[in-house]
């Protein structure tokens, strides 16, 4: 039988030159493997003359041991290679401190909205959370709002597919406004008592620079004996001092909200121009700033207050247009956008 040492001695110069660990260990396996050639040359050792045994046996424990060597050492330098290439990729420890520095902050609205929670809870204003997704009887009919009536069509109301629910807690809604709160406290405390909500709102409406399908409501709700008209006022000029500076004037004017009666907007004289009249304020000198107004007796009866005992206030107002006025933002589409350029400005 024929033993080729050249053919193995070829192999283990491929082992030398090989360029991945895979390429290394097939051909060390075509070598040392159990059908490999030194381990079948090995085998053959028996059927040949003693004299050739003499002549081969020493050479293929040589080609053994040149193998074990060869492969180590293409191993070990393919693996440098690797090292080396990662340090070329360069390692840039300084990056951790990078994104260590790059922390975030709060959203402007959310700054706002603490900074108008702290300013009404120096007057005894309680926070209260109410339910984002809520019933059509708490975001609209308890608040003098029932079906069919044509105030409906000022609020485009997303509602809840319920057709899986097991249990029908009545209709559902992703509340329209902040007011659903009025409702939920006044089922829940007694008079008097004075408290706040902020939190989001929902809409069926078409984004543009003025209109956004999911934004903020601030919402107070003040309800003692002889509460009027000059609290609101006063809850009026005190806000919007605090916020806009103690020069601005402010005016309320009637206004139609079916859960208050009277109803009033809140003006502030225009910040921009100061009252002389420019685009912001449409040339009138003045900016719609909040919405307000006495609860109506029938949402006092519905939350279990007797009218005739106690009167209440329902003030509020939306913090991002606030905050737009406020940094001169002329699109409210950036608010939400998550763009972190428009974000750290603030
Ligand atoms: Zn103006």
């Amino acid at each position: 039988m024929d033993i080729d040492l050249n053919q193995i001695e070829e192999i283990i110069n491929q082992i030398g030159q090989a360029q991945t660990l895979e390429e290394v260990d097939a051909l060390y396996l075509k070598l040392m493997g159990k059908s490999g050639y030194i381990a079948t040359a090995t085998r053959s050792l028996s059927v040949i003359s003693k004299d050739q045994v003499k002549e081969i046996a020493p050479k293929l424990t040589q080609l053994r041991q040149l193998t074990e060597t060869a492969t180590k050492k293409t191993r070990l330098e393919i693996k440098e290679k690797e090292y080396e290439k990662l340090d070329l990729e360069q390692l840039d420890l300084t990056t951790f401190e990078k994104i260590k520095q790059r922390k975030g902050h709060l959203h402007p609205v959310t700054q706002f909205e603490i900074e108008i929670a702290e300013l009404f809870s120096k007057l005894g204003f309680q926070q209260f959370d109410a339910p984002h997704i809520d019933t059509d009887e708490n975001n609209f009919e308890l608040l003098n709002i029932p079906d069919n009536h044509p105030a409906r069509d000022l609020w485009d109301t997303l509602y809840i597919d319920q057709s899986k629910l097991k249990v029908s807690p009545g209709k559902l809604l992703l509340r329209t406004h902040t007011s659903n709160s009025q409702v939920h406290i006044m089922k829940g405390l007694k008079p008097p008592f004075r408290m706040m909500s902020i939190g989001r709102c929902f809409r069926y409406e078409n984004l543009d620079a003025r209109h956004e399908h999911t934004f903020d409501q601030f919402e107070l709700i003040y309800i003692d004996k002889g509460v009027n008209m000059g609290n609101l006022q006063y809850l009026s000029e005190y806000f919007l001092k605090a916020v806009f500076g103690s020069d601005i004037k402010v005016r309320l004017k009637p206004k139609y909200y079916p859960f208050v009666e009277p109803g009033a907007g809140v003006d502030g004289q225009c910040i921009f121009c100061h009252g002389a009249g420019c685009k912001v304020c449409s040339n009138s000198g003045w900016l719609e700033l909040a919405g307000a107004g006495m609860i109506h007796p029938n949402v006092l009866r519905n939350g279990g207050i007797d009218p005739k005992k106690y009167s209440g206030i329902a003030w509020g107002f939306g913090p991002e247009r606030m905050v737009m006025l406020k940094y001169g933002i002329e699109d409210i589409r950036l608010l939400k956008s998550g763009n972190l350029k428009f974000l750290e400005r603030y």
